[in-house]
């Protein structure tokens, strides 16, 4: 899909999205509703009007401040509202409204909250991955899907299993949690919409990324050998946005570099 008009507008909705994604990201893991009480400050509570309220536009115009008691409002939220608009547009860029477009808008949002509820809390609530492995192997069986039923049944079970066996063997060897039950669920989603292939290379990319950052943080915070707890599901994430439009090329390339 390339017509300005149309990207502009999907661009518009996901940025709009992006506001219902915050909502999600800060009142879900606090169980609170997601409908009612409406908008607060967090610092004076005071209610946030709906003028207000408008993605990324009322927070330049209040220069990041509460209209009332003038106290800086994170930069997450319109940081949070531009990726979901970039993330959507860029999914029908690629896709077109094909199947396979909208699960690649379906996917990023959710792959959007995951990554911030999971950075601040690490949790990754079930409402997401349950219903995400129903819906990831209910879309495989149309046609235009991104991967058919086969591919899908196998990258469940290969997301759940390989996630079940790390965590046996972390709690073996660490005598710890070395992964939470939610990435069990969560990589299981993945693989139900993304097949097998594509969830192996999410947990290579993933793999790597927690590698490196997780070295450079323990190394930069000088606390050696103390443990850091760093979620995994962001580094996930950012795997599984990967796999989406670079898999089938990183995939090809790397069995023509190991001569299979
Ligand atoms: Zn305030």
């Amino acid at each position: 899909m390339k017509d300005p008009v149309i990207l502009i507008l999907v661009l518009l909705f996901g940025i709009s999205f992006g506001s219902f994604l915050n909502v999600l990201i800060y009142r879900l893991p606090a169980k609170e509703s997601l409908v009612k009480p409406p908008s607060k400050c967090p610092n004076c509570g005071s209610k946030i009007r709906l003028y207000d309220n408008i993605p990324v536009i009322s927070y330049m115009i209040l220069g990041g401040r509460c209209r009332h008691c003038n106290k800086s409002i994170s930069l997450r939220y319109p940081v949070i509202e531009i990726l979901s608009g970039l993330l959507t547009v860029y999914a029908i860029y690629s896709f077109g409204f094909t199947l396979r477009g909208i699960e690649v808008v379906f996917l990023s949002l959710v792959f959007l909250a995951i990554f911030f509820i999971d950075l601040d809390h690490t949790i990754i609530p079930d409402i997401f991955t349950i219903p995400g492995i129903i819906i990831g192997i209910a879309v495989s069986l149309l046609p235009g899907s991104i991967v058919g039923w086969k591919q899908s049944l196998i990258g469940m079970a290969v997301g759940g299993g390989a996630f079940i066996l790390v965590g046996m063997l972390g709690r073996i060897i660490f005598k710890k949690e070395a992964l939470g039950f939610g990435d069990v669920k969560y990589a299981a989603m993945v693989g139900a919409f993304l097949g097998w292939k594509n969830l192996i290379l999410m947990l290579i990319i993933a793999s790597f990324l927690g590698s490196i950052i997780g070295i450079s943080l323990i190394y930069l915070s000088g606390k050696k050998g103390k443990s850091t707890y760093i979620p995994f599901g962001p580094f996930l994430t950012v795997g599984a946005w990967i796999s989406i439009y670079f898999g089938d090329y990183l995939i090809k390339a790397y069995l023509e570099l190991a001569g299979i």
